[in-house]
């Protein structure tokens, strides 16, 4: 299903939330250092792995959300001057399963048009927290979006059946939250090292590529961009490189392959 001699894919994805990821509960509204942890993304985690991936020669896809882009627009700029692709995390990072349809309806254009305001050409979406309700698909579809990243019932990228929508599934243990978040509202979660990250990634990684799929790494710029771990998204990015036969790209251009296929 891979273009060429490829013989499988590897997307290398980013969850732009920044001050958003903390924003969810009022209590934090008046944290000025939980809102520093975002902050610090855009400040210093964005632009070192712009250069990363630069010195890898990888194109990545950005999730971003809405209130980041306002909030921040000259760093979607970045982004998107050095060849990366732009999609939708939200306008908000309310999760859209605790939404109406109508306010999912208003969260899916919102963000699309701030971020079509910076340039971006809008193709995919990732719910925040990944969570969709039934019907989030279909609504995807209705409004145009041609990919979903969210869903973790397959490794290799699929057309939902009586829509557009491709979907790139993913998994948590391609994310790096469940590993590198330490939430310092209930303390919890647990810092762990890059070496026990890496084996775990490089492990699903080589396997996914052996079956053919798409292997997804999720991965959010305000963990895996402290400088300790910026080795590791260097490490992912020689492991990846180096898989005999992978395709890495962009979200949008596996989604496009896959359609093409049809
Ligand atoms: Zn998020």
């Amino acid at each position: 299903m891979w273009p060429g001699e490829h013989r499988s894919a590897f997307a290398f994805t980013f969850d732009l939330d920044a001050e958003a990821l903390w924003l969810d509960d009022d209590l934090v509204l008046n944290d000025a250092v939980l809102r520093s942890h975002g902050r610090y993304a855009t400040q210093v985690a964005v632009p070192a792995i712009l250069e990363l991936l630069d010195g890898h020669d990888v194109a990545a896809t950005f999730f971003v959300v809405g209130m980041v882009a306002e909030a921040y627009p000259h760093v979607i700029s970045q982004i998107l001057d050095a060849g990366h692709e732009v999609a939708a995390h939200g306008y908000t990072h309310r999760s859209p399963i605790d939404l109406s349809a109508k306010e999912r309806g208003t969260e899916l254009e919102r963000v699309r048009e701030v971020l079509t305001h910076v340039g971006a050409e809008v193709a995919g979406y990732r719910a925040p927290s990944w969570q969709l309700p039934p019907k989030g698909i279909v609504e995807l579809d209705a409004q145009g979006f041609g990919y979903s990243s969210n869903l973790m019932d397959s490794v290799h990228p699929y057309r939902h059946p009586g829509t557009r929508v491709v979907e790139l599934p993913i998994h948590w243990t391609l994310d790096d939250s469940p590993f590198l978040l330490f939430d310092p509202r209930d303390w919890s979660g647990e810092i762990r090292s890059n070496k026990v990250v890496s084996e775990i990634w490089r492990s699903e990684g080589a396997a996914i590529h052996e079956m053919g799929g798409a292997t997804v790494l999720a991965l959010h710029p305000q963990l895996i961009g402290r400088p300790g771990r910026l080795a590791l998204l260097e490490e992912m990015l020689d492991f990846a490189t180096g898989l005999d036969g992978a395709w890495i790209a962009r979200c949008t251009d596996i989604a496009q392959q896959v359609s093409d296929l049809e």
